[in-house]
């Protein structure tokens, strides 16, 4: 923690001229705990000189200070230039050189650090403290005038870029030129002399300040003004970072990897962060600062070069770098200086990783006995998790991205482009991969879906039907691509920078990220592995919550029990109906012209509703399969195109038009708000009572064949607790057909969705009437905000844009409003009647974010398309881990 020390050298009136914050920490007063206020390369700097490594020593001025500065309109506080200069004469002391002293000079690096790591997004100089007579006095105590110059060139081009504003360019052209002219071409080839002709050069364009305390006070400045240049504010956007931590700024006295041959830079990995290996790696340039390794001008040599020449000074690598990942437990990203053979420590952070490197770390860790469980779970992001689910875009191949949309479902798919659901099926037959585009997609499209690849829609957001089918198979897909103009007639899709995609060409879509390439891009292959196993067991002992699968297909089912579902938490019974086969039969029943007529196509359907009841049920023995009574708009599966009405109009025997008007006539202005749900169940029973028979005698075979079915009907869309008791009699009815005359008895469940906001404000009367609620966040994100689920596309990316909404809320649950619905319904209705089972079915059931709510609110499980239980998994373990669980 910070000690208070270098306070106290203060003279005793300089002390009382100081307020209370202390702004400026030498690197011997803080900490690695110390992130918020010092930044994390300040915070780490003053680490790894608290375990007595050699870092270069230098001051650190807080974050604080620069909420201060922007507080003041862009003004250094007025007492943190004696601050600093206090510092400063401090740290002369341990590296025994002077500041502004041309025989003996000191030099600066002056650097931002965030809180929170944002690589390259703000400003660096370097050899500050430079002018004509240091340069010329380092050139004589150092005997290496050449260095000198290159030096001072350096910093004159940095100073005058970043604090100047003067382009880094006209620089270099003046480089350029200046080889041209006498027939140079690398940077080797430069004398003193040349540089210093240079250096005359640069200073006829810009007012570049002699003063080294004035370069000082700038670059500061400067540092902290960087927090707001368009990279850093647009870093920022995309990663959540509260613009309110501001950065710190890091003073640390100036080593030299180019000094010589028996000097140099290098950065390294303590562990292989491609693939987790276990084996330090890195690379070195020798004679070279260390901007010169990062940016690629030079190709690095293996760290092999650098044993094999200065042998000691790896041996100190390598033994700190093993220090350092001992100390900070977890992978760790070095940048290290040797100057004239000895080595410096400039840097260390958590390295980043690949999602297959994190996984393989965390395990590796808790082997080594360096971390627990706990701490494993939570070093893996969740989304990582989808490297091992499906195929990834390679993030280092060249892409030329066209358009973004939402990341609906994730994985990239490279395939042909066709614009309907019949083409994707033709064009797909002879194993060409097709990319589906529709404006959006319907139920009637299914049969594209599942052979495409991949899908991409220019409506809907990510609870859309294009989103949660997808989702649910495990396609990818990008939805709510509101930039691109899509024409059916042509066959094309046009960007809005007027990029033209036409039928037949080759695209892909990366569903992590939204982002919509021409070409094929290269992938990285999904894969197994068996750290991910070991991981996912762990995390299963963890977590408190249950994990149920959204499914309806025994492929579905079966594919949810693979990845670790315990049972079905949403059984979208509508899905069923609209197979190929099965759709021309409930097009016959909702068609019916009299009671009869629907009657008798409603026992066609019972017998192929109750197999396919039997293969879930087979499918999840012994483990809860929780079916919903049909959901949606009747006249949803209704065909809408002219072949589509003349076929079925053969197969059921009605005209064309008989079928086109009471299409018509079953049209609602608002279908979402319209008749579905449990409102289709008040008017046509029938319905309900043939679905529950289906269940239940379903439920009755299984158990006559020795399986533990263990059913739960659950009623959608409830506004009112006298649905609920209406609908519980017309379930006792189906029950009774079911079983009757049968001698077996079958334990099942009634229950809710929870997915109105009158459902969730009376919930103390509906849980008079059922044995679990389901939060059907969807609906209830839809209702709560007034937000069409299937329109969202069109506005919510302009509410993100413009910080109206801070993220999507169809992808993490708003908890201050929706949040509120689902806690206030729990409150009440746990006041009404214990022992009611909760669960989550809406998409927020497979969010990480979410879940965590979901968990803190005691919920029983979470339920989720099948592809993301393993991420579910992960985050309710963390959520525990959270929590305190051990
Ligand atoms: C919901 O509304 O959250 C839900 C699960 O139902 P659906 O998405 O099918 O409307
Ligand atoms: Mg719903």
């Amino acid at each position: 923690m910070l000690r208070r020390g270098f306070f106290a050298i203060l003279g005793e009136d300089q002390q009382e001229s100081f307020d209370m914050a202390k702004r400026v920490y030498l690197f011997s007063e803080g900490g690695k705990e110390d992130r918020d206020l010092l930044g994390g390369k300040g915070a780490n700097l003053c680490e790894m000189t608290n375990l007595g490594l050699p870092v270069p020593f230098g001051f650190v001025i807080t974050t604080t200070t620069c909420r201060e500065f922007f507080q003041a309109g862009n003004r250094l506080p007025n007492l943190l230039e004696q601050e600093y200069r206090v510092a400063l004469d401090l740290v002369e002391k341990k590296m025994g050189g002077r500041f502004g002293d041309p025989e003996n000079p000191l030099l600066f690096s002056v650097r931002s650090g965030a809180p929170v790591s944002m690589p390259g997004m703000m400003n660096t100089i370097l050899n500050l403290g430079l002018n004509d007579e240091i340069a010329e006095g380092l050139a004589q105590k150092t005997g290496n005038p050449r260095f000198a110059y290159d030096s001072y060139r350096r910093f004159i081009q940095m100073f005058a870029d970043v604090v100047l504003g003067v382009e880094g360019e006209r620089f270099e052209h003046v480089i350029t030129d200046y080889k041209n002219q006498r027939g140079k071409v690398y940077d080797t080839e430069m004398t003193a002399e040349d540089w210093q002709s240079v250096i005359g050069i640069f200073k006829t364009m810009a007012d570049f300040p002699q003063d080294p305390f004035v370069q000082l006070k700038k670059a500061v400045e400067a540092v902290f003004l960087s927090w707001h240049t368009p990279r850093a504010i647009f870093y920022r956007e995309m990663n959540n970072i509260p613009e309110s931590l501001g950065t710190a700024v890091n003073v640390q006295a100036m080593v030299f990897g180019n000094y010589g041959d028996d000097s140099g830079s290098g950065v390294a990995f303590t562990r292989n962060p491609s693939t987790g290996e276990r084996e330090f790696f890195g690379e070195f340039l020798f004679n070279a600062a260390g901007e010169d390794v990062v940016s690629g001008v030079r190709t690095p040599e293996s760290l092999n070069s650098l044993q094999q020449k200065l042998p000691a000074v790896y041996d100190e690598l390598y033994r700190t770098q093993a220090q350092l990942e001992q100390h900070y437990r977890d992978m760790q990203d070095i940048e290290f200086t040797v100057q004239e053979g000895k080595f410096y420590m400039l840097q260390t952070r958590s390295g980043k990783r690949t999602g297959r490197a994190s996984i393989k770390i965390a395990v590796d860790m808790v082997n080594e006995e360096l971390i627990d469980r706990g701490e494993a779970l939570l070093r893996v992001s969740p989304e990582h998790v989808d490297a091992f689910l499906h195929p990834m875009v390679d993030p280092d191949a060249k892409k030329d991205i066209v358009a973004t949309g939402l990341p609906a479902s994730p994985g990239g798919a490279t395939g042909q482009v066709v614009f309907s659901a019949d083409e994707a099926v033709e064009t797909g037959k002879d194993g060409t991969p097709v990319i589906l585009i529709r404006r959006e997609t319907t139920p009637e499209d299914i049969h594209g879906m599942k052979v495409a690849e991949g899908i991409l829609t220019e409506l809907g957001g990510m609870t859309s039907h294009a989103a949660v089918v997808a989702r649910g198979m495990g396609v990818c897909a990008i939805t709510g691509c509101g930039s691109l103009t899509i024409d059916y007639a042509a066959g094309t899709a046009t960007t809005k920078e007027g990029v033209v995609i036409t039928r037949g060409d080759t695209i892909t879509l990366d569903g992590a990220s939204g982002e919509i390439m021409l070409g094929d891009i290269p992938k990285i292959a999904a894969s197994d592995s068996e750290d991910f196993q070991r991981l996912l067991t762990w995390a299963d002992r963890y977590r408190r919550l249950q994990i149920r699968a959204n499914a309806e297909t025994p492929e579905d089912a079966a594919k949810a029990r693979e990845l670790g579902a315990e049972g079905i938490g949403l059984c979208r019974t509508e899905h069923m109906f609209f197979e190929e086969s099965r759709v021309a039969l409930m097009r016959a029943m909702i068609l019916a012209e009299d009671a009869g007529e629907r009657q008798r196509y409603l026992d066609q359907i019972l017998e192929f509703h109750q197999a396919d009841m039997l293969k879930l049920f087979e499918i999840m023995d012994g483990l809860p399969v929780n079916i919903r009574l049909l959901d949606p708009p009747l006249h949803e599966f209704l065909p809408h195109l002219g072949d589509d009405i003349d076929r079925l109009a053969e197969q059921i025997g009605k005209s064309p038009t008989a079928i086109r008007d009471a299409t018509e006539h079953m049209s609602e202005v608002n279908p979402m708000l319209g008749f579905r749900g449990c409102r289709l169940s008040v008017v046509m029973p029938e319905i309900t009572e043939m679905q529950v028979h289906a269940i239940i005698g379903a439920a009755a075979e299984a158990t006559e064949k020795g399986l533990s079915p263990a059913p739960e009907i659950m009623i959608p869309l409830v506004v009112n607790v006298r649905e609920v008791r209406m609908i519980g009699e017309i379930i006792d009815k189906g029950v009774h057909a079911a079983l009757q005359g049968k001698s077996t008895s079958v334990r099942y469940k009634i229950g809710t969705m929870m997915e109105t906001p009158r459902a969730c404000l009376s919930s103390n009367r509906i849980a008079s009437e059922v044995e679990f609620m389901s939060f059907g966040t969807n609906d209830l994100t839809q209702m709560t905000y007034g937000f069409s689920r299937d329109d969202v596309g069109k506005f919510i990316p302009e509410y993100l844009r413009k910080k109206i909404i801070e993220t999507d809320p169809f992808i993490t649950l708003d908890q201050r409003a929706v949040g509120r619905l689902v806690e206030m319904a729990l409150t009440e209705s746990r006041a009404r009647k214990a022992g009611i089972k909760y669960g989550v079915c809406g998409e927020h059931g497979g969010d990480p974010r979410s879940i965590q709510f979901f968990h803190d609110q005691g919920l029983d499980y979470v339920s989720c398309s099948p592809y993301r239980i393993p991420i579910a998994r992960l985050a309710a373990a963390q959520a525990a881990v959270r929590k305190g669980a051990v």
